[in-house]
């Protein structure tokens, strides 16, 4: 294993920093890089704390072969600057050396904002209010927050402690917490909008979507989200269990059923792997956990009487069609074959809760998601919103920047309407 002074020495520093424009936060990546090369850690840190509060989590989580190193030129002739464990690396050296977070500003300004969800997009929107002279309160429906940090990325990807302690650091800028606080259930949008000047909205959209194919409604059948956020399983000592998806949370929830006892694991994917969204690193530990990926597949119905017995798959062809950047899964007709199996999980995708977002009263674009303009903004001047509530792409990253964002428009709102 490489140290991290190794990994920093592969980075050529290049005046265009092509890494921060693939970083959703805009790291200034070759800066920090330049300190850890002169063993100037602490100072590497606190150029990563100017645009970010998640180093720990972000060096461990995000999909760099997307984002920065995607972007790093050196990974067109060799390996790509390995940029997300050098993050990793200071953000716990951070966490062991007691360095905060960044440091609270000592303008006071007296306005009260609420944040609702603690994921992401709410922890990273906090943390810059409270940095800009700001005590936001968070709203949280669950007895802890992180959201899908949590209660979807499993802890063989991103440890508790670490995440525990990262969320400590932003806390300890001077963010007060109501935990068990449902928007919409324990609490209103007018009663908030009644107590607070702003109002950020980062509560997620964690709620698995369906096949809607025949046989969803047997008992056995899951949607992943769901699943992973509640974190109660069905025993699957000795059973079989098919996945279908093929992003993250097709990942996740595979790895978590086999790890949990399932004899055999089967991911249903209708495209290729080169077309798969999860991270190549993510497709090689399923595989080496056991996990059976079957590519170019596509479940056409569910089996079973009450319970499920197996499911109907037909093998899939790419085809190009007109107007589509990527390649269409089209039926191979007649290639049907049935896999017996016992439970099955939705991990096609997600979206927001239509119960608690139908009653908010804001806009919302065609799949529901609330619409904001490019800095947080929503259809009503005091509410600004992020992450996956919003069209904002689904990562831990682009939430948090996101929350950021709509922190810099809350304070640009908060002062005119002092001065008006
Ligand atoms: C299983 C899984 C694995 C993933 N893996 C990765 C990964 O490896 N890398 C990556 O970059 N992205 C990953 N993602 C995507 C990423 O986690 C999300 O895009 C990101 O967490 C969105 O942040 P958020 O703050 O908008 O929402 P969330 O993380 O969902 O947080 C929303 C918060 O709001 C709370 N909440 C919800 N409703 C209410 C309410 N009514 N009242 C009060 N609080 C409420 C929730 O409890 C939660 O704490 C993954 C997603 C899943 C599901």
């Amino acid at each position: 294993m490489s140290s991290v002074l190794d990994k920093a020495s592969v980075c050529v520093s290049c005046v265009t920093k092509p890494c921060q424009m693939g970083c959703p936060f805009r790291n200034d990546i070759t800066s920090f890089i330049r300190d850890v090369k002169s063993k100037n850690y602490k100072h590497a840190y606190e150029i990563l704390c100017q645009t970010t509060v998640l180093p720990s989590v972000c060096g461990r989580v995000c999909p760099y072969d997307k984002q920065c190193q995607g972007a790093c030129v050196k990974g067109v002739s060799y390996d790509a600057v390995r940029i997300g464990e050098i993050e990793a690396f200071l953000g716990d050296m951070a966490i062991d050396e007691g360095w905060p977070i960044g440091r609270r500003e000592d303008l006071k300004r007296d306005k009260r904002v609420a944040i609702v969800g603690g994921g992401p997009a709410g922890l990273v929107c906090a943390a810059f209010l409270a940095r800009n002279g700001i005590r936001p309160v968070i709203y949280e429906k669950h007895d802890y927050l992180g959201g899908i940090l949590y209660h979807g990325i499993p802890e063989f990807r991103l440890p508790k402690d670490i995440l525990k302690k990262t969320i400590d650091k932003i806390l300890e800028l001077g963010v007060d917490v109501e935990l068990g606080m449902s928007l919409g259930r324990d609490i209103s949008l007018e009663e908030l909008e009644k107590r607070y000047d702003a109002i950020f909205l980062g509560i997620g959209g964690n709620v698995s979507s369906m096949m809607h194919i025949p046989g969803e409604d047997l008992v056995g059948v899951y949607g992943g989200n769901e699943l992973l956020e509640s974190g109660v399983h069905p025993d699957y000592t000795g059973k079989s269990v098919v996945v279908s998806g093929g992003g993250n949370v097709a990942m996740d929830v595979s790895r978590t059923v086999k790890r949990l006892g399932a004899s055999h694991v089967y991911v249903i994917y209708r495209r290729g792997e080169k077309e798969m969204p999860a991270t190549q690193s993510e497709i090689a530990d399923a595989k080496s956990d056991g996990v059976e990926i079957l590519f170019q597949h596509n479940i056409l119905k569910i089996d079973g009487i009450r319970n499920v017995r197996g499911v109907e798959v037909i093998k899939t062809e790419l085809v190009k069609k007109e107007g589509e950047a990527r390649l269409s899964p089209v039926n191979i007709e007649g290639s049907n074959y049935h896999i017996p199996c016992d439970y099955v999980m939705m991990a096609i995708g997600s979206q927001v809760d239509d119960e608690v977002v139908s009653q908010l009263g804001l806009e919302r674009n065609s799949r529901g998601k609330i619409k904001i303009d490019p800095d947080g903004r929503t259809s009503k001047e005091n509410i600004f919103a992020g992450g996956d509530l919003t069209p904002t792409p689904g990562t831990v990253a682009f939430a948090g920047r996101s929350g950021r964002d709509a922190a810099f428009s809350i304070l640009e709102y908060l002062d005119k309407k002092k001065t008006s």
